[in-house]
């Protein structure tokens, strides 16, 4: 077996070290807003919106017009390709909109998962072959990080080795790729709530699909300070039967974080998973409080949780508009809060805020 390999150079390592941390500065994190069209579309459908190009920009446009402050909160925002091309109203790209406020634009470079054949209803994510070229794209149209999820099932046989691996490389290719294009990687293998298994299933299938995703990045040579993780909360299944305190939930999620990731990752950008607004906030609170070590800023990268609020609230009118986007500022302050121990349950009130955001077998 042979070792060979270079290091990037140091100027890339600095810029992808630069990008990585700017996104995890305490108080900070990411606004997933990078639904696809057929994602967007129910989320349009729930408060009785068509899903037409022109209300997905004006959706969009709330997001990212709402007061400056909302910078104090949110270092980064994913976009969709097609979102990414868009304009507001007064013909301002959106990503130029983003750059003003001192956001960072990120994309979302995978194409969706597609079955593993033979598996118990198991899945890996495609995208790779013409990702360098995409890489190269969007950089130059402004995005400084990207995003690939993959997916991991919980059942009696499943997570199976085949998923675990090849889940694992394919996540450790489009981190490497990115890479060469001067991107920083988040790494999303999402471990999904659906089942009843206990909090201790899901914990020890987190940590079995982590430490198989950081040999991976080790095998592709991956520059971990240039990288984000963006995994699943250890929580127990949705329908466990069996009731866990925040506080669980974090000792069982920084435990199997502290067992397979390396320190030199410097931020994990938790997603949301299905969670309440509330729930969100309170299991990352907790998570920044718990009595062990914590060597990464733990954070948030949510989409359905900071976005419940705004879309109820906004109902696809426009003398609403105003009112979406203060739901945004306060459930990031939440969030900004919270990724500092600092939130308190219940301060934050929002008018999806409790709602359950569950979505069962969920794609992106
Ligand atoms: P949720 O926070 O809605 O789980 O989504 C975050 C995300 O980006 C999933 O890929």
């Amino acid at each position: 077996m042979t070792t060979y390999f270079n290091y990037p150079t140091p100027e890339l390592q600095e810029e992808l070290k630069k990008i990585a941390n700017a996104i995890v500065a305490p108080g900070k994190g990411i606004l997933a807003a990078d639904e696809s069209t057929a994602t967007m579309g129910k989320r349009l459908t729930d408060i009785g919106v068509e899903n037409t190009e022109e209300n997905r920009r004006q959706y969009r446009q709330l997001l990212f017009t709402a007061n400056a402050c909302v910078a104090e909160n949110i270092s980064g925002v994913i976009l969709f390709h097609e979102t990414l091309y868009q304009k507001a109203d007064d013909g301002t790209p959106f990503v130029k909109l983003l750059e003003k406020q001192g956001i960072i634009p990120g994309i979302k470079v995978d194409k969706g998962v597609v079955p593993l054949f033979g598996s118990e209803d198991e899945c890996t994510t495609q995208g790779l072959d013409d990702l360098a070229q995409r890489c190269a794209q969007y950089k130059k149209d402004g995005c400084h990080f990207a995003k690939w999820r993959c997916v991991l099932k919980i059942g009696k046989n499943t997570p199976s080795y085949q998923a675990i691996l090849e889940n694992a490389n394919v996540l450790a290719r489009y981190a490497s790729i990115c890479q060469s294009q001067r991107i920083v990687p988040i790494v999303e293998p999402e471990v999904l709530p659906d089942g009843e298994h206990d909090l201790e299933r899901a914990q020890k299938v987190t940590e079995t699909v982590l430490a198989a995703v950081y040999k991976a990045l080790n095998d592709h040579h991956v520059y971990l300070e240039g990288t984000l993780l963006k995994p699943n909360m250890v929580t127990a299944g949705q329908s466990c039967p069996k009731k866990y305190t925040p506080q669980d939930v974090a000792r069982a999620t920084v435990t199997a974080l502290l067992r397979t990731v390396p320190a030199a990752v410097p931020g994990i950008t938790f997603l949301s998973g299905g969670q309440s607004e509330e729930e969100a906030s309170v299991h990352l609170n907790a998570i920044n409080s718990v009595d062990l070590k914590r060597p990464w800023a733990l954070t948030f990268s949510y989409g359905r949780a900071l976005q419940a609020s705004v879309l109820r609230a906004w109902a696809g009118k426009k003398d609403n508009v105003a009112a979406g986007q203060n739901e945004l500022i306060a459930r990031a302050k939440a969030n900004g809060q919270a990724a500092q121990g600092k939130y308190v349950a219940g301060s934050v009130a929002g008018v999806g805020a409790q709602a359950g955001l569950f979505v069962a077998n969920h794609a992106y």
